[in-house]
């Protein structure tokens, strides 16, 4: 696969599952812009393939100068892989506001703004992938997190609906739906359920790794293999779809 005259937006792209990818299209002939908030983190894996830019993605003035940035520096915008995100669980007793709105200010506004800033430019020309990292928390309700899993469905619901809006034009829109990944999101929740629990840490990843069904964490390369395959030839007729990578069928 030959991605030379691409140019590829990964949120989130500096760490887990959003480098995986960056790495990957970067291999593959890709320009690649990676975002996230710490630049520190960005520039340290960078390397001369990657073009590290700080975005907060909750911040729609950011994530218009920062797109419109990208693509004065590496071109249209062609792929578009919303990632960043967070993940924690609350009861929904103990849920404020604040925890509510910075759960969908990052993982839904942030797709939003994303796939918004990078359409325009991607409507520009005349091929388009935008694939958006949900969860299998966007297909079903996962227990303690009702908001994080609200804000996953809400990618789901844009990116479907999006597949409809540019029905028959030379774009696709779809989700990746992974279970438990192994990447800091779970070493931070690994100690979070320790903490809240009383769990020990190794019980707690234990917890994670029972709720895929093959009973291993997923590795950040599968994600990345399944987007490799939806910028290749030979998936342009998959559009508006979730793909679930948790091992088997939830
Ligand atoms: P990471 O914590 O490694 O990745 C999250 C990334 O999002 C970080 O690079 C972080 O960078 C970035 N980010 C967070 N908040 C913001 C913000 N406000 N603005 C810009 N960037 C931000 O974990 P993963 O790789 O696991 O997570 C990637 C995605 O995959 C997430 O959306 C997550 O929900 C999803 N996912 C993960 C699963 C897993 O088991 N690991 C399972 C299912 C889905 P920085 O902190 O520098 O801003």
């Amino acid at each position: 696969m030959d991605l030379k005259d691409k140019h590829a937006l990964i949120t989130g792209g500096g760490t887990g599952i959003g480098l995986a990818i960056a790495r990957d299209l970067a291999a593959k002939g890709a320009r690649v812009t990676i975002t996230g908030r710490r630049q520190e983190v960005l520039e340290e894996v960078a390397g001369d393939t990657l073009t590290p830019l700080a975005m907060d993605v909750r911040d729609e003035a950011d994530v218009q100068a920062k797109i419109a940035q990208a693509v004065a520096q590496n071109g249209p915008m062609q792929i578009c892989i919303p990632n960043a995100g967070i993940a924690e669980g609350r009861g929904l007793h103990k849920t404020d506001m604040a925890f509510w709105r910075n759960m969908m200010a990052t993982n839904l506004d942030g797709a939003f703004l994303t796939i918004r800033e990078s359409l325009s430019s991607m409507r520009q020309t005349d091929w388009g992938r935008v694939i958006a990292i949900s969860s299998v928390a966007g297909l079903r309700g996962l227990p303690g997190a009702a908001c994080y899993s609200a804000s996953k469905h809400g990618m789901i619901g844009l990116i479907r609906s999006l597949s409809e809006d540019y029905m028959g034009q030379p774009f696709t829109f779809n989700a990746i739906c992974p279970g438990y990944v192994d990447t800091p999101i779970i070493t931070r929740n690994t100690e979070s359920i320790a903490q809240r629990t009383g769990m020990d840490t190794d019980k707690a990843r234990e917890v994670m790794v029972g709720m895929n069904r093959h009973k291993r964490l997923v590795e950040a390369d599968e994600i990345a293999a399944a987007v490799a395959w939806l910028v290749g030839p030979g998936s342009q007729s998959v559009n508006g779809q979730t793909i679930e990578i948790a091992g088997g069928q939830m």
